[in-house]
């Protein structure tokens, strides 16, 4: 069996792990970084960014940069982009094939499979549309994961492997899972899910961002794309910045406006409360879900990028009571667990006992005839949710009217009264010899499997006819001759090529730091970026442009910080007391340091 990539895309930033010698090992991407931004990004000449690069494109090209799109995984959204329609599977598979570039490379071998994880709140249209992004960047994925699982399985490996009953708080930037899980043995049971598919660090970001705009008489919805990109980057980086420190100036310039806004984990905790009220539900339905209460509980894990935000954490303490949250390796976690995963699905000798059993996070079922308003129907649960996978149920139903002729069974998935409130996933008609109502039934079997595909059949009890539909597809997730088709279209278009990642990745960083400067700070990145345009494209001098190159990334980080925590009033004389450059020894290069400090960028 040939080597298993396990990916956890993320909404914000994916991962991915495999399993090697006896452990679950992350894999870094063409930046020796482990955190890949699930960011895409179109060029000019059809080269397709991914990545950190792309993230960096995201405020200088809006237009042509998307992010976030794993939220609308299984929908029929498309971003018009360049003239060209992407649905959001087809921008994750761009970054799925980075991902699995990245792999090869690293790895020195080819990978055609993968184990990716999704979050347990995903329905089935968006696990197809996954599996379908896996398809596009050519990789077979038979199996899907739950984040929670994934996390749990990381925990369980890293932990002292007692028996216990533990929760995973799994809050991403798009998405909360909460899964109460139990480990015994070798047996590591997920007993109960529960979460909010829309709420995640994001949000956090735009109610910072919002703030901003409130206490600068601005209007954030009337912002152009770019203006308020350059905004939520800055709210975003405010916000992590009070993990580390208890105050943080949060600094906007965007070439039209320049402000700044103090903030802390009060101030957070205040204008994001209505978020913060959003996180209890989820735990409260867990535990009642699981017929748990805390006193059952060994610990809480803490997983997602979003549990290193201290206010989280100090929330989580106050509504849970005094517990012992463990916050390891927030950002990691899923990705180990899905690396761990792969070693099983593998058949890896050190790992193939270890026993997963997952449940079905939503209740699935049909609508049936409400007698009290005939025009809405009422949902029948078939599969009632947190029923462990995989699993099948059987139900009957009877005609509800004289002399009908079909039967139709639409197949909902949610846990609302009325059938239409649910997601509507198929429907299944057949055809009932007419007769008084009552008199004719129909066999309903569901079954549900651990990747989450739904096969529903349905039996006519009189005649026999049977009919099955498996729901994987629907009007807006991808057919089999679109993949093919659309795989053609999309390997045209190539991702950057890995030498060029990290020039073309300095660009769009200087690029974004151009567009926020002002007078001479703004020239200054400019001169740099044409001055290392040139060396790269026209001189191709690969000595000189690993030295320039390392003094650029210092000018912009240094332009950076400056940008962020400092007053953005700068004088050109200021230059001294924070441009810091590197101490080099070659004569040669000595003289062009000259050169540049004279101003002289031509050569
Ligand atoms: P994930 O989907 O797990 O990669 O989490 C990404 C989210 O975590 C984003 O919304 C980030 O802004 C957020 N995040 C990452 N690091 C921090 C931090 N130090 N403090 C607060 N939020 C963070």
């Amino acid at each position: 069996m040939g080597r298993i990539l396990g990916i956890d895309l993320g909404t914000t930033n994916s991962l991915a792990a495999v399993w090697q010698n006896g452990e679950s090992m992350l894999i870094p991407n063409s930046f020796g970084e482990y955190l890949t931004p699930s960011v895409v990004s179109f060029g000019e000449d059809d080269t397709v960014y991914v990545g950190k690069t792309a993230k960096e494109r995201l405020v200088t090209h809006p237009e042509c940069s998307v992010s976030v799109f794993k939220r609308f995984m299984g929908t029929d959204k498309k971003y018009k982009i360049r003239g060209k329609k992407y649905r959001p599977e087809e921008l994750s598979a761009f970054v799925l094939r980075k991902l699995r570039e990245d792999a090869q490379r690293y790895l020195g071998e080819e990978i055609e499979e993968a184990v990716v994880s999704v979050p347990a709140y995903f329905n089935d249209k968006a696990r197809k549309a996954t599996k379908n992004a896996g398809e596009l960047a050519g990789l077979k994925v038979d199996r899907i994961i739950n984040e929670p699982s994934a996390a749990a399985l990381a925990c369980r490996k890293c932990g002292n492997e007692q028996d216990e009953t533990f929760l995973v708080f799994d809050f991403g930037g798009g998405t909360l899972d909460v899964s109460l899980v139990d480990c015994f043995d070798n047996i590591i049971e997920i007993t109960a899910v529960s979460g909010d598919n829309h709420l995640g660090g994001s949000d956090f970001d735009e109610a910072v961002a919002r703030e901003f705009c409130r206490e600068h008489h601005l209007d954030f919805d009337e912002l152009s794309p770019q203006r308020q990109g350059i905004l939520l980057e800055s709210a975003s980086r405010a916000k992590c910045g009070l993990s580390e420190k208890k105050d943080v100036i949060m600094s906007v310039s965007d070439g039209e406006f320049k402000g700044q806004m103090e903030m802390n984990n009060k101030k957070l905790i205040k204008i994001s409360m209505p978020l913060f009220q959003r996180i209890s539900a989820p735990v409260k339905r867990v535990m009642n879900d699981g017929k748990k209460d805390m006193l059952g509980i060994s610990k809480v894990i803490l997983v997602g990028g979003s549990c290193k935000m201290p206010s989280l954490q100090q929330y989580l303490c106050h509504t849970l009571g005094e517990y012992s949250l463990a916050v390891m390796n927030p950002d990691y976690m899923v990705a180990l667990g899905v690396g761990t995963y792969a070693g099983i699905k593998e058949r890896r000798e050190d790992i193939k006992d270890l026993l997963l059993t997952d449940i079905c996070p939503f209740s699935l079922g049909t609508g049936i005839f409400n007698a009290g308003n005939a025009k809405r129907a009422l949902m029948s649960t078939i599969i009632e949710r947190n029923s462990v996978l995989p699993c099948s149920h059987r139900a009957h139903f009877q005609t509800a009217s004289d002399y009908q002729k079909h039967v139709v069974i639409d197949v909902y998935q949610g846990e609302e009264y009325y059938a239409d409130n649910n997601i509507h996933l198929g429907e299944i008609e057949v055809n009932v010899p007419p007769a008084p109502k009552g008199k004719e039934t129909v066999t309903v079997d569901y079954t549900y499997d651990i990747n989450g595909i739904l096969i529903v059949d349905v039996e006519v009890d009189s005649t026999g006819e049977k009919k099955r539909q498996v729901i994987t597809t629907g009007t807006d997730t991808m057919s089999s001759d679109e993949i093919k088709k659309r795989v053609a279209q999309l390997e045209k278009m190539g991702l950057c090529p890995a030498d060029q990642e990290e020039y073309r990745m300095l660009f769009a960083w200087g690029e974004r730091l151009y567009a926020q400067a002002f007078g001479p700070l703004k020239n200054a990145v400019g001169e740099r970026l044409d001055f290392f345009q040139r060396l790269l494209y026209a001189e191709q001098n690969p000595y000189k442009v690993k030295k320039w190159k390392r003094e650029i990334e210092n000018f912009l980080k240094n332009a950076e910080n400056y940008l962020d925590d400092k007053e953005i009033e700068w004088n050109p004389e200021d230059i001294d007391s924070w441009y810091e450059e590197d101490e080099e020894d070659d004569e040669e290069l000595r003289e062009e340091d000259r050169l540049w400090h004279d101003g002289h960028l031509t050569h």
